[in-house]
């Protein structure tokens, strides 16, 4: 039996690139590239990075094995060819996308997805900014249908690494526009920096991993105004830059919900529902301040 190692682990090899290019910026913004570092906020970056490779090395065997076991109901025997893998890396974006768009939108999601967003500062330290409860929010099922396609185990894993590495580099201030052709089709620092935003025109869009695309098709674009820089951060921000409130806060706050909650339908809200939903009506959803914007830019006109 192979193992499903045998393919190297992209995201190992590429963690000395991913330090020596945080040290670069770093450099840069000093010498006067566009960039912002606080060193509290780069401390908490690195932790949150360091604690989600710890998470990955606890749940990883489970994970391995719950995509060996969907591989076994495979619809289609796919070889490991050229072909496959440059397919699967197209599929494997489109499921992130669908990831990346529910773990903004359903809170139970959102309370592992958050720690990413809780950074108020924007550069290569916030690539790193990852969460230590995703298997929790059961994160990996986005990726089962790619076994179930009959795509090889390590291949699913190898293109899950090689889609990690592509987003590290898009968060950054220092690099403006991309040509145009570039910024058509592929997730690029300025489409990545909007994403950060909590300006309300630049909530919830621009989910896409390596390809934009996604984001066009299904109507989540935003371009970036540079007449409207991006407040980077939560649209309610945590005052905090301890690591455990970073990793739980959302949970906390679910858990607290629940137990506020009267009724079954204030319990599933709190759970399924938007962040920011309330039950008296009150609550910030995204979609409620996106459509108060669009409202007052309309009234303006
Ligand atoms: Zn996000
Ligand atoms: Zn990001």
């Amino acid at each position: 039996m192979t193992s499903v190692t045998a393919l190297a682990d992209p995201v190992a090899l590429a963690t000395p690139a991913f330090i020596a290019l945080v040290l670069i910026e770093m450099v840069a913004v000093r010498l006067g590239a566009r960039g912002d570092y606080d060193w509290r906020d780069t401390f908490t970056s690195l932790t949150m990075g360091f604690g989600s490779t710890m998470a990955a090395v606890v749940f990883g065997a489970t994970i391995v094995a719950a995509y060996s076991a969907a591989a076994r109901w495979h619809l289609f025997a796919i070889p490991m060819t050229w072909w496959a893998g440059a397919l699967c890396f197209v599929l494997d974006d489109l499921l992130y996308y669908a990831f990346h768009r529910s773990a903004h939108r359903v809170r139970w999601f959102w309370a592992s997805h958050v720690i990413h967003h809780s950074s108020q500062h924007y550069n290569l330290t916030t690539a790193l900014r990852q969460t230590w409860t995703g298997f929790f929010s059961l994160s990996f099922a986005f990726r089962l249908p790619l076994l179930l396609i009959g795509f090889d185990v390590r291949l699913v894993l190898f293109v899950a690494g090689i889609n990690l590495i592509y987003q590290f580099w898009v968060h950054t201030e220092a690099v403006r526009r991309l040509p145009a052709p570039l910024e058509w089709l592929l997730n690029t620092p300025s489409h990545h920096r909007v994403h950060h935003g909590s300006n309300p025109r630049y909530l919830d869009r621009n989910y896409g991993g390596v390809f934009i695309v996604w984001d066009r098709l299904f109507g989540t674009f935003e371009a970036e105004d540079d007449a409207e820089p991006v407040r980077y951060g939560l649209v309610h921000n945590i005052s905090s830059f301890n690591p455990l409130v970073t990793a739980t806060h959302e949970w906390v706050a679910i858990f607290r919900d629940l137990r506020a909650a009267t009724t079954w339908r204030a319990r599933w809200m709190a759970i399924a529902g938007p962040p920011g939903w309330r039950a008296d009506g009150a609550g910030n959803t995204a979609d409620a301040l996106r459509a108060d914007w669009l409202a007052r830019t309309a009234a303006a006109e």
